[in-house]
């Protein structure tokens, strides 16, 4: 990138004088101004960047080269399910139909948008196995904490008020435990056992009548199928506590199973991982949310329901949890969804689920011989390595060893996103990789072999990984002083 743009902010690259346009004097009196009290006019000019068109095209370009996304490059970041995006979703998103509505317009006049979001409302339900669905909530974790409202809201209608604890299995996304807090319940932790998943026998003596519920997540964030939900599940019901399902994970289970099927009561979506709308960045996301028969009423307002005539129409219902968000979510991403769902078609739902599930699997066994695995054996969309084995450098008794920040940085220098890292805390050096369905076989290929070639360099040429990233546009940065000390605003003369 040339020496003028790079690495610069807009303001250093500002001269003064220097516009972008040209327009005659104004002839008209400014009033605005006029009318303002001078207490509240601004005594020096603002201080704006000045700068031609082209410096400020230059520089945004530069800008967004520097970035990385999934239309960049890969991005097998791990629980994060970073999918493509298909363009024709961006298309049917931008329809005019679809951007100029307003949400307060009549009901007369947006049947059509009534009748997507219901659409995608009854689709999700069968996908899911459940009764009915909103899709007000912003986020997946926004999408717990409406799950989680609904499963007070029931308990509160039976007059039950003793319900204060959820329970929350230790390898649980960070998201489940801030979300019940959030929702003003206790956190009671359960264990998982030597494979991964949730330990019955260290749940049973927590269930009692302050369980509100139990959240689980499957396959669960170490990319393992939990076998035992229908055990769990109706030890839970047993003890008067609900089902919670965070369906992040979902895209692994798609058409093969349910989870209504498997007893879970309520659970979220992320439509910005299962059902490839775009995400990063904080959004814009959606998390709908569904529950079983007997639970409908308490969703979210405001409801859309399909009429007797084949109408649709929005309802305030009465025994509902409240709102949530203001109106419907971010109905864009929504519409994203939606057209993801008709091109995929019902056929092919169920391929996207299956193929992410063998991606994962062949990298996973092509790389076990370089790369510690702590859980072997079949895993869903995703899987955790813990750092190097000990004869490529990732001994622990090592001082000095490779760790999985190493490699991550490294991986940059090949040009693919590093995968998670340092999550989940179950293992030291966790390396969550997850390639999604979208992935073709040369690029898993290519991936295979630079895993390869990076542990082969972490056992020959230990300085290249600990130096490493050496092509990116800034080397390692002091995560903790970004964090403690960020820098959000450049300092005018
Ligand atoms: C991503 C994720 C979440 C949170 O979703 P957001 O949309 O980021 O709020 C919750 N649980 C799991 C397992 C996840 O992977």
């Amino acid at each position: 990138m040339n020496k003028t743009y790079y690495g610069k902010l807009i303001f250093e690259l500002s001269k003064p004088g220097r516009t972008g346009y040209s327009l005659p004097e104004s002839t008209m009196r400014n009033h605005s101004m006029d009318e303002l009290p001078s207490a509240l006019l601004r005594e020096k000019p603002l201080g704006l960047p000045e700068v031609d068109e082209l410096t400020a095209v230059r520089h945004y370009t530069n800008m967004s080269n520097n970035n990385f996304g999934v239309d960049t490059g890969f991005y097998p970041l791990g629980s994060c399910t970073m999918k493509y995006n298909p363009k024709i979703n961006e298309e049917m998103a931008a329809l005019k139909g679809f951007t100029n509505l307003h949400p307060a317009q009549c009901e007369c006049t947006t049947q059509g948008a009534l009748e997507l979001y219901w659409e995608v409302q009854r689709t999700l339900s069968e996908i899911a196995g459940l009764s009915a669905f909103t899709l007000n909530p912003y986020a997946g974790a926004h999408g717990e904490l409406t799950g989680l409202m609904v499963i007070r809201k029931y308990h509160e209608m039976r007059g039950d008020t003793g319900r204060t604890k959820i329970i929350v299995p230790d390898s649980a996304h960070g998201t489940n435990p801030a979300s019940a807090a959030v929702c003003g319940l206790q956190i009671v932790q359960v264990k998982s056992t030597a494979d991964g998943t949730v330990d019955v026998e260290d749940l049973k003596p927590l269930l009692g009548d302050d369980i509100a519920g139990m959240m689980m997540t499957n396959p669960n964030t170490l990319g393992i199928f939990e076998k035992k939900i229908p055990e769990i599940a109706r030890l839970v019901h047993e003890c008067g506590g609900l089902m919670y399902y965070d369906g992040a994970n979902l895209n692994p289970m798609l058409g093969v199973c349910r989870p209504g099927d498997m007893g879970f009561d309520v659970m979220h979506i992320n439509l910005h991982k299962t059902f490839s709308t775009p995400h990063g960045g904080g959004g814009p996301g959606s998390g709908p949310v569904g529950v079983r028969a007997g639970l409908e009423e308490y969703l979210p307002n405001p409801q859309v329901v399909k009429n007797a005539d084949g109408s649709f129409s929005i309802r305030m219902n009465e025994q509902s949890l409240g709102a949530v968000s203001p109106l419907f979510g971010n109905y864009a991403v929504v519409v994203r969804a939606y057209a993801y769902l008709l091109s995929l078609g019902k056929e092919n739902v169920p391929l996207a689920g299956k193929l992410s599930v063998l991606n994962a699997n062949y990298i996973k066994e092509c790389l076990k011989e370089y790369y510690k695995l702590p859980i072997d054996g079949l895993c869903k969309h995703e899987f955790v390595f813990d750092g190097l084995r000990e004869e490529y450098g990732g001994d622990h008794h090592d001082a000095g060893h490779v760790t999985t920040l190493d490699v991550a940085k490294r991986l940059l220098d090949y040009g693919f996103h590093a995968p998670t890292i340092y999550f989940p805390l179950l293992f030291h050096e966790a390396m969550m990789i997850e390639p999604t369905e979208t992935e073709s076989k040369d690029t898993l290929d290519e991936f295979i072999e630079v895993m390869k070639t990076i542990a082969i360099e972490a056992r020959d040429n230990r300085e290249l990984l600990k130096t490493a990233p050496h092509s990116t546009p800034v080397r390692r940065l002091d995560d903790v002083k970004a964090v403690k000390e960020p820098k959000f605003t450049f300092a005018m003369l």
